[in-house]
């Protein structure tokens, strides 16, 4: 096998184990670490009154193994080196102005908020939540295995807007990398299912707008309030944001 170009095949299932390893090893690790370790120190900040049933956690772990092995196919016609010479993807960070990186990177950012705060109501429509969302929403009392805990179907639509990015906006390969950390950061975050943040970080300036294992935990307990990804500015301005919503 050659590694530095594999056939789209190869590339196919390496995706799919480093997303499997990924998950066991950041939300496994993470889960292990918070949850079973350090337990006491986490149950004194949880979001959720009650403890995780074991049942939830294995449902979860089987759910995500299902959604990589689904969603290492798109990733595959976007990604493989045979594919993605026909998307805007690049490596040289001089191809283009240095300040397109961090402009990029933002529209990245902000535009995928966009995008899912208004996917996120349209899954929640009656069909598309019976379907394909409530598979995620069997979760009430979320956890860092939640995180990827989806129909696959979901993961398409969620994938749309990146992969509809790169392949009309240019696109630096390590800005592309990185939003795809700083993204899987923000997503086990908010399925932490305990508030780490100190309050204090309220009033930090971005920190205070971002959504916090609070507000995502209040969503998959109560449905219909916080839908934000990375922040809380859409549910504010569409007035679908709750602090607390359980209290
Ligand atoms: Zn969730
Ligand atoms: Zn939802």
């Amino acid at each position: 096998m050659d590694f530095a170009n594999p056939t789209w095949l190869e590339y196919y299932v390496g995706t799919t184990l480093f997303q499997c390893v990924r998950y066991v090893i950041l939300c496994g690790g993470f889960y292990y670490l918070f949850w079973v370790v350090l337990r006491e120190w986490t149950i004194r900040r949880r979001v959720h009154p009650d403890d995780h049933a074991r049942a939830d956690l294995i449902r979860e772990a089987k759910d995500s193994f299902w959604f990589f092995i689904w969603t290492s196919i798109p990733i595959t016609l976007t990604l493989a080196p045979e594919f993605r010479v026909h998307s805007r993807l690049y490596l040289d960070v001089r191809a283009y102005p240095l300040y397109w990186l961090p402009i990029s990177f933002l529209l990245l950012v902000f535009g995928q908020d966009a995008y899912f705060y208004w996917v996120h109501r349209i899954l929640h429509t009656k069909w598309l939540f019976k379907h394909v969302h409530g598979v995620h929403h069997k979760s009430l009392n979320p956890n860092p295995l939640t995180a990827f805990a989806m129909h696959p179907v979901e993961g398409l639509f969620l994938m749309g807007f990146i992969f509809g990015f790169v392949w009309c906006v240019p696109t630096n390969l390590y800005v592309f990398s990185l939003f795809q950390v700083v993204s899987m950061a923000l997503n086990i975050n908010g399925h932490f299912g305990a508030e780490f943040q100190p309050e204090s970080w309220k009033r930090v300036p971005v920190i205070k707008h971002l959504n916090r294992a609070t507000h995502h935990t209040n969503h998959h307990r109560f449905f219909t309030v916080n839908y934000g990804l990375y922040f809380t500015l859409w549910d504010r301005w569409m007035k679908t944001f709750r602090e607390n919503a359980g209290k």
